[in-house]
């Protein structure tokens, strides 16, 4: 029998596998999609087994736990902030936040600014979009976004890398592509560009439910974790 972790790895493998199929259906090459795995409520050791096999990007929405897991694991690994972040966590977070996925107003934006300052960094950023317009998730509508992303590029220690959304939970995957194609048309339209003038836009969509979907329309982040980790218990 194999073990647990194992197990892990091969479905970490399987993920990846989907995602490069979807990668070659549309023309695109497997390397500009991220795999971030979203280990919230999963032990380090679980972690450990993926970090073992190469996986440095990994997904966590409670403070507190991304906090202990930072502390515990090696520091290489890439820590990025997926769920709703207060305001007055974000101190806990901000020397070593390697990306936040959900920015969704000015004042928390004003608030990484300070914390940056601080630790004398620049953190990057994604602004979340609530694609669904679902009253029980955080984010921006998608016409307020052209607002928040013009104001984050006014601070200094903020880098707005691009746009991240959760599209709302469906029994067909087929269903979020609408709202897929639409953040990517809003990174288009609000043209992220680096010095060199290339785009440098973060889509972060996609999730064990319909990321092959995300990838199909464009995603640049995909964030799995029941498809790698299996179904979450929380106490
Ligand atoms: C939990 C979570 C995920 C992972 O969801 P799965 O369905 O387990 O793949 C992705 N993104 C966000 C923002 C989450 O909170």
């Amino acid at each position: 029998m194999k073990g647990v972790n194992t197990m892990l790895r091969e479905q970490l493998e399987i993920v990846r596998g989907k995602i490069d199929a979807a990668c070659k259906r549309s023309g695109r090459k497997p390397e500009d999609v991220l795999l971030l795995a979203v280990s919230k409520t999963k032990p380090a050791s679980a972690i450990m087994e993926l970090y073992e096999a190469g996986q440095r990007d990994f997904g966590e929405n409670y403070v507190q736990e991304l906090r202990e897991k930072h502390e515990e694991l090696p520091k290489d690994i890439r820590w990025h902030m997926i769920g709703h972040l207060q305001r007055n966590k974000v101190k806990y977070i901000a020397d070593y936040i390697y990306l936040i996925h959900s920015v969704d107003s000015k004042e928390l934006a004003d608030t990484i600014e300070k914390e940056a300052f601080k630790h004398n960094r620049v953190i990057s950023v994604l602004i979340e979009v609530n694609v669904g317009e679902e009253e029980s998730k955080f984010g921006v509508r998608i016409d307020e976004a052209p607002e928040l992303a013009a104001y984050i590029r006014s601070l200094p220690h903020v880098k707005l890398c691009g746009y991240m959304t959760s599209a709302p939970y469906v029994a067909d995957p087929e269903e979020n592509r609408k709202y897929f194609r639409e953040l990517r048309q809003l990174s288009v339209d609000t043209d992220l560009q680096n010095d060199n003038n290339e785009t440098v836009g973060i889509l972060s969509m996609g999730m064990s439910n319909d990321y092959v979907v995300a990838v199909e329309e464009g995603a640049t982040c995909v964030r799995v974790g029941t498809e790698i980790f299996g179904a979450r218990h929380y106490d």
